[in-house]
């Protein structure tokens, strides 16, 4: 299976790596010149549990140069996957599979616009990863992946994907309930993630106040209210899970702390934003997720 990675950022070079070392034929498709040269030239660092790894990985900025793809994995920020997927056009024969990773909500319909949704499967990971210089990564968080057809079906090829992962150690499940699992992920980044951002707080720290944890709880209750009334199944309680979530990476300012703190653009469209445009949709009010969703725009646009 030739899978190409729509993206070689911190996620995209982890997944790339950890394939590569598993013989996979996989092609990396990066846009920041320095990282693709670095990796081009010396290989991809990629240090994971006090260990360095260094690993020839196939990397391109020129995606012509790829021929055909079996498999696109896009790990994209959510704000470029539809620039992307048109450049990931070319990749595509007729039984190409196109799987987003991505967080937050609209990338299954960001990819739907330009590809039949019968070649789009999707996906959820709770693996982290960080890019600390170009060429070298660290492996930062471990969790299990999930992915699974737009329909629930558990196909052949959905399976396929799945055990090519598992042979590279990603811990993977086939689910009939994807969208439900999209939902659960974004409950923890519409908790934590904007939230950490403007209080300049690392992921534990929320819980050493008052005030952020019942902030916390406003905007992912509102989350919650918004799935169920989209008929999204919530198996697990939503709140404990973001407060576990919280103590499990307690060190780790999130990834949109990351961005705010260098000046970056940041997902809030695709996560609290997401929840704002839902809800609205539904004719319910979210205040919270509307106020934090605004006060991050008004802070990327000082940028
Ligand atoms: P990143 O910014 O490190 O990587 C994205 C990369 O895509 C960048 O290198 C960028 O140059 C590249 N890119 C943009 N447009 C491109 C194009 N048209 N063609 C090729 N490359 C292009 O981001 P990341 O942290 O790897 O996150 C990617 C996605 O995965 C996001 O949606 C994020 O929320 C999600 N995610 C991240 C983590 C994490 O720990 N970093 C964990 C789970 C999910």
């Amino acid at each position: 299976m030739k899978t190409v990675i729509m993206g070689a950022g911190a996620m995209g070079s982890l997944f790339g790596a950890v394939l590569t070392l598993s013989e996979e034929d996989v092609w990396l498709v990066g846009r920041g010149r320095d990282h693709v040269e670095v990796i081009q030239s010396k290989g991809l660092t990629m240090e994971e549990k006090g260990k360095i790894y260094h690993i020839r990985v196939n990397i391109t900025s020129d995606v012509t140069s790829i021929g055909k793809a079996d498999l696109v994995l896009f790990f994209i920020k959510t704000y470029q996957t539809e620039r992307a997927v048109s450049d990931a056009l070319i990749l595509q024969k007729e039984d190409t599979i196109f799987l987003t990773l991505q967080n937050g909500l609209g990338n299954e319909e960001a990819i739907c616009k330009q590809i039949d949704r019968k070649n789009v499967i999707l996906g959820v990971t709770g693996h982290g990863a960080t890019l600390l210089e170009p060429g070298r990564i660290r492996h930062a968080g471990w969790g299990k992946t999930h992915i699974g057809e737009l329909d629930g079906k558990i196909t052949d090829r959905v399976n396929h994907v799945a055990q090519m992962f598992l042979k590279a150690g990603i811990e993977t499940e086939v689910s009939q309930h994807i969208h439900d699992l999209v939902w659960e992920k974004l409950f923890v980044n519409v908790g934590i993630n904007a939230l950490a951002a403007i209080t300049g707080l690392k992921n534990g720290q929320l819980s050493d106040y008052p005030e952020t944890m019942r902030l916390l709880e406003s905007l992912v209750s509102e989350a919650v209210e918004v799935a169920r009334r989209k008929g999204i199944r919530i198996e697990r309680d939503p709140l404990e899970r973001v407060k576990a979530v919280i103590e499990a990476t307690r060190e780790n300012r999130c990834s949109m702390g990351q961005d705010l703190d260098y000046k970056r653009r940041t997902e809030i469209d695709a996560i609290n934003g997401a929840v704002v445009r839902e809800a609205k949709q539904l004719g319910i009010p979210v205040p919270y997720n509307q106020m934090i969703t605004g006060l991050i725009k008004v802070i990327e646009k000082t940028f």
